[in-house]
């Protein structure tokens, strides 16, 4: 039995107190999973937990914790197991990391991209998979970018990182298949959020534009002429993760209003 008691799918969200994760915690509080949800700051993290309760009427248990710091993956992974009894879906996400040019990266803006993106989702998938094995069940979703198709500019390292992740979990997706877990990524275009907005002012401070106008550029260079809204990238990982995707894994799927224009 993988459930809970009350026949519950079990999921974990990291980075959840806002954006795409808080979008994927609400997708499936809707589905009626009881619920991890991590972020660093306290505050919002609360916020974001006591408006899942109340919304959806599952359980929702917020941790406060920094996925970049040295064994903190590990330290959530055996928290959420204990808080849920078990751990059925694993959402990875986390914050991106700072703008840089791929030529003036420094030593110590590669290793914090490192340890933030590429270590905090493998070591949380990895801490998670022996019980899920062992229950025969799971689903396994991490939140990359459009970047691993088509590189974005000035964000080397959020790129070069979600390479990494693909990687790992492509050749995860191989290893587990066959224990009824399977392991996807969604690729999120240009998602309306905090972080598209903070880097649209970023890039309006570098050129000397202005933030509206960053984001009508942004715009204009979608086929659907506008951004996509966190619940529309929350709707693919929350199929994903559901019993009903149970055939699909391995693959690397993009929300991005057609912004990606290859095959
Ligand atoms: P956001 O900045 O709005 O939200 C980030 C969330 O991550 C917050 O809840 C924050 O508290 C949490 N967080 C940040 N660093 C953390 C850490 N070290 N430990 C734990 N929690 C941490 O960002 P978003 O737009 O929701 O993006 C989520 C992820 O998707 C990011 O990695 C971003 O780079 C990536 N992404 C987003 C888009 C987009 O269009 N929004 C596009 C491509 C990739």
């Amino acid at each position: 039995m993988t459930h809970n008691t009350l026949g519950k799918r079990r999921a974990l969200v990291s980075a959840a107190s806002q954006g795409l994760g808080l979008a994927t915690a609400k997708a499936l509080a809707a589905a009626g999973m009881d619920l991890v949800i991590c972020a660093r700051g306290e505050e919002r993290l609360l916020a974001a937990a006591a408006g899942l309760r109340s919304e959806y009427g599952v359980k929702v248990h917020p941790v406060v914790i920094d996925l970049a710091k040295t064994g903190a993956p590990g330290q959530l992974a055996a928290e959420a197991e204990r808080l849920l009894g078990g751990v059925d879906v694993l959402i990875n996400n986390v914050g991106g990391p700072s703008p840089t040019a791929a030529a003036l990266t420094s030593e110590a803006e590669w290793q914090k991209g490192f340890e933030q993106v590429f270590l905090s989702s493998t070591l949380l998938t990895t801490a998670l998979l022996p019980a899920m094995r062992k229950q025969g069940f799971g689903r396994i979703v991490t939140i990359t970018s459009i970047s691993v198709l088509e590189p974005i500019e000035n964000l080397v390292v959020s790129t070069a990182m979600r390479l990494a992740v693909t990687g790992f979990t492509k050749t995860l997706a191989n290893e587990v298949a066959k224990d009824g877990i399977t392991v996807n990524t969604v690729l999120p275009g240009i998602i309306h959020t905090q972080r598209i907005e903070d880097l649209r002012r970023a890039k309006a401070a570098r050129d000397g534009t202005t933030l509206s106008e960053e984001m009508a550029r942004s715009e204009a260079q979608i086929p659907m002429r506008r951004m996509g809204r966190p619940e529309e990238l929350a709707a693919l990982v929350a199929f994903l993760a559901s019993d009903a995707a149970s055939y699909i894994t391995g693959v690397h799927i993009p929300v991005d209003g057609g912004l990606r224009r290859g095959f």
